[in-house]
């Protein structure tokens, strides 16, 4: 199996990209931040503990999000692989992962790392809030305290997978077919 991630800050067009490049390449899409929704919608204890965590732009327990990937990836039957949309997001989730895969003989493909300014960041996440309706999108403490988050826990990251040389970057501005076709140039050559 392939294990692809997606990366990059909050509305970078992580979850926007990450649905064709799935169905092109035959991956299941796990996004975290969708399996927490899901799970708050559903009014589970997982979502009700998530919750606070969301709105306030933090992020939620390792053990949360690594049980729900865990669970995510027995569902792989039929795929070529997988794509992680939002995990890791700290360098503890980075390792775990790799943890996670070595135990079955298998490793991280590759990062594509999705890169846009912060001032789009915010035009970015304001477009979303009014289409989509998310909570953590509408309040702008929110949107601050997660793109702190990002770049305190997050960003980090890069070094780590320009480190094991799995990380590609792609600017993630112009046209959501432009970003695309710049995805799909670096993905041709590694699947
Ligand atoms: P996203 O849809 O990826 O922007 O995620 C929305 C929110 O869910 C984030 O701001 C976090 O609070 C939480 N979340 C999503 N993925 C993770 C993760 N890997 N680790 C911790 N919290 C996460």
């Amino acid at each position: 199996m392939k294990y692809f991630i997606i990366f990059g800050p909050p509305g970078a067009g992580k979850g926007t990209q990450a649905a064709p490049m799935a169905e092109r390449y035959n991956l299941k899409h796990i996004s975290t931040g969708e399996l927490l929704r899901e799970e708050i919608a559903a009014g589970t204890d997982l979502g009700m503990q998530a919750k606070a965590l969301i709105d306030a732009g933090s992020l939620v327990p390792d053990v949360i999000v690594e049980g729900m990937l865990a669970k995510s990836f027995a569902k792989g039957k039929g795929y070529d692989g997988f794509l992680l949309d939002g995990f890791p997001r700290n360098l503890q989730q980075a390792q775990d992962l790799d943890a996670m895969l070595e135990a079955r003989d298998e490793s991280v493909t590759a990062v594509i790392s999705l890169m846009i300014p912060d001032e789009t960041i915010r035009q970015r996440i304001s477009h979303r809030a009014a289409l989509e309706g998310r909570a953590d999108d509408a309040s702008e403490a929110t949107v601050t305290n997660r793109i702190k988050t990002y770049h305190a826990q997050t960003e980090p990251l890069i070094e780590y997978y320009k480190y094991e040389k799995k990380y590609h970057e792609v600017k993630s501005v112009g046209t959501i077919a432009q970003v695309g076709g710049r995805i799909k140039r670096i993905m041709d050559k590694l699947v």
